[in-house]
């Protein structure tokens, strides 16, 4: 579109991403524009995007209904439509779903759920509740496995939403309310239970899940739920021993003041919390003992809990076997090497006890070996970007980048299927792929996680020599960066952004590994089930201490996934996170931006814009623009042919015609709407 004097545009802005205002003035291919917050700003013409003036005042509830398609536009659509406590929005097929901070009355009842189920996506306003049924009503008419994959920051909503997801499959899937112990009823009982175990407050989110969850459920041929599977990812062990104000710990160190003390469960909870306050004093030169009477009753009292022996508590914290050729010795650790040792049992001891949980409760929900069918819900970490991000972040961006390249295969496939229906061209759609940054991290040989490996067996390596590995190997790399003057910091071009990594932890955080004096001493609780946490090792098994690594049995956690998630027919929930202060009715626009950009919901709309971002069925398009041609209305010809005249009266070409609508590029809306206000 021609912009010229009095011309509503969007134009870039330093606090609020964008701001709209009026052309005043243009100047070669320079404009003024006077802005609705009273600045004048002079930018090139190019960086100008049209405002739609034709917009609702309440937004559209699909972005690809914006007559102009584009950033400001978009987001423009989702700040009005959340000041209307419009929290949800598509695109396309992909739900957008805005943390309202607030509970929204009726959002959830029973009620609307009806009201929701075995309609089209689209007949009603946006909800989780349709995305749903769309893929409940896909998995029973075809007979094929849906997956619903939850994702967006921390505080984002993943979990609430999740939430809704079961409680809506078990509206739609349950059985008769009769029957007491109903599989959906077990399922939707393990949240709290897995919360209060996998969730802490953090600065982020108050009830933050600190693990990735993907749950199962199977359905039976009728469409009932007949079982389910949970499997969780990578829980922040480091948690347990290590939290700054004003995080917390897992909520079930907390909750232990409401626990029944004959339990075994929280025997170990309050076994952990009694470790955590053993502190250690430095004798002679180089070895440890308890600090104080306070640290010897924290002993006691964590060996009476874990029923272990005392002494060979404090041994297995403060000594350390060191085998030679000749015999073994007991070598001390210094008060630090201690502190280490404690922390490691700690964390060993709970992720343990986690992963035991999650077993237990699938046994007691039950998994249905006939099932034909699932629904997969995927409630998993965002990508993250911090000030310091460390081998978490790390793990944490590859699932997010393998992700994007099953998003990015989506949204193109389903691009290429509104072109195949409609019957026209598609073929020069650039489709982006992130091939080359998951070669990076997980090729083997040679990709980083690969190398990690090879550094932590190596005995001398330290994460200087890591990080050098690193250096060399990759210095031609497109998608990583030595940062300048950095020694043991790299920096990784992911899809959504630049992050750097501090190697400083990598390799001990790579390490699965647990000492084998903790091993020993646990396997021989007198608590039956303690024991049976930590079996002995026979001669088949690797020997406890035997290298093995959290990053490969990531890669390998994560590829199953992949390949369940490639089985199904997917669906996207991208939630955002629209302020950090966890507060309602504050959209921040820089920070929703950089969200949406995460989230794929960018990269969707370019594949878009590549193609035809506009479509309008013939009616609509002859409604609003055969101002431009009306004698095209009075030779009564068909509808695809009256639309075609006015295209070749505007001049305008490239457009396609499709059975029930016109394809418009990017930009052409934009073009008639101008000459349209031409003539008005
Ligand atoms: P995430 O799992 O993405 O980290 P959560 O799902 O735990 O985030 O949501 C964080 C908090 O935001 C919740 O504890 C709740 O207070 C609020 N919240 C999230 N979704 C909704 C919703 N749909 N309606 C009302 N409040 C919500
Ligand atoms: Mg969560």
């Amino acid at each position: 579109m021609e912009i010229t004097a009095g011309s509503h545009v969007w134009v870039e802005d330093q606090e609020l991403a964008w701001v709209d205002g009026v052309v005043t003035s243009v100047n070669g291919n320079e404009a003024e524009v006077e802005t609705i917050n009273g600045n004048q700003v002079t930018t090139k013409l190019s960086k100008l995007y049209p405002k739609d003036m034709e917009a609702p005042d309440t937004g559209v509830d699909d972005m690809t209904k914006l007559s102009y398609l584009h950033e400001p536009a978009v987001l423009h659509n989702l700040a009005i439509r959340y000041g209307i406590k419009e929290i949800y929005t598509y695109c396309g097929n992909i739900l957008i779903a805005i943390n309202p901070f607030q509970a929204i009355s009726h959002l959830y009842d029973t009620k609307l759920m009806d009201s929701y189920k075995g309609a089209q996506l689209g007949d009603r306003s946006p909800h989780v509740f349709a995305i749903t049924d769309v893929a409940y009503r896909a998995m029973n008419n075809e007979g094929k496995s849906n997956s619903i994959l939850v994702s967006g920051e921390s505080g984002a909503g993943k979990t609430e939403t999740t939430k809704m997801i079961m409680r809506y499959l078990a509206y739609l899937g349950g059985h008769a309310a009769a029957e007491a112990r109903t599989v959906e009823r077990k399922v939707l009982e393990s949240n709290p239970v897995l919360e209060a175990f996998g969730n802490a407050k953090t600065v982020r989110n108050n009830n933050s899940s600190r693990f990735g969850k993907f749950v199962e459920i199977q359905f039976d041929a009728r469409g009932q739920i007949s079982g389910a599977a949970i499997r969780t990812y990578l829980l922040e062990k480091s948690r347990v021993c290590q939290i700054s104000e004003p995080e917390r710990n897992y909520h079930c160190f907390y909750l232990l003041c409401a626990a029944p003390p004959k339990d075994a469960i929280f025997r170990i909870v309050a076994a952990i919390l009694h470790l955590g306050n053993i502190a250690f004093a430095l004798e002679g030169e180089d070895s440890s003992v308890l600090e104080d009477d306070k640290a010897k009753f924290h002993l006691q009292v964590a060996a009476e809990l874990l029923m272990c022996d005392l002494e060979a508590l404090e041994t297995a914290l403060c000594k350390r076997n060191m085998v030679t050729p000749e015999e073994v010795i007991k070598r001390s650790l210094d008060p630090l090497g201690a502190a280490i040792s404690r922390d490691g049992l700690a964390k060993t001891i709970y992720a343990r006890l986690f992963d035991w949980l999650v077993k237990k409760i699938n046994v007691s929900i039950g998994q249905d070996p006939d099932s034909k069918c699932l629904i997969g819900v995927l409630d998993i970490y965002g990508f993250e970007s911090f000030k310091t991000s460390s081998f978490e972040q790390f793990c944490i961006n590859f699932t997010n980048e393998k992700l994007q390249q099953h998003f990015n295969q989506h949204v193109f496939k389903m691009e290429q299927s509104v072109y195949q229906e409609e019957e026209i061209d598609w073929s020069y759609i650039d489709f982006v792929d992130n091939q080359d940054v998951l070669d990076l991290i997980e090729k083997k040989p040679g990709g980083i996680i690969s190398l990690l490996d090879e550094t932590c067996m190596f005995p001398k390596s330290t994460h200087e020599t890591f990080a050098q590995k690193l250096y060399q190997t990759f210095k031609d790399h497109k998608r990583f960066v030595k940062p300048k003057l950095a020694r043991t910091e790299f920096t990784i071009v992911h899809y959504a952004g630049e992050v750097q990594y501090q190697c400083d932890q990598f390799l001990d955080k790579n390490k699965d590994y647990i000492v084998p004096e903790h091993q020993e001493l646990l396997s021989t609780s007198k608590c039956s089930f303690i024991a049976s946490l930590f079996p002995s090792l026979n001669a088949e098994t690797p020997k406890s201490g035997k290298f093995s690594s959290i990053g490969s049995r990531f890669k390998l956690q994560l590829q199953q996934l992949m390949d369940i998630l490639n089985s199904t027919e997917p669906h996207y929930i991208r939630c955002i996170k629209p302020n950090s202060d966890l507060r309602p009715e504050i959209f921040e626009n820089v920070s929703v931006l950089q969200q949406l950009r995460s989230g794929g919901v960018l990269e969707a709309i370019r594949v878009k814009c590549e193609g035809y971002p506009t479509n309008r069925i013939f009616s609509e398009f002859l409604e609003r623009f055969s101002i431009l041609a009306p004698e095209v209305l009075k030779e009564n010809v068909e509808e695809n042919v009256a639309c075609k005249s006015i295209m070749e009266k505007v001049g305008l070409s490239n457009y396609q015609i499709g059975k029930t609508k016109i394809f418009l590029r990017a930009g052409q809306m934009a073009e008639l709407d101008g000459r349209k206000a031409k003539l008005l």
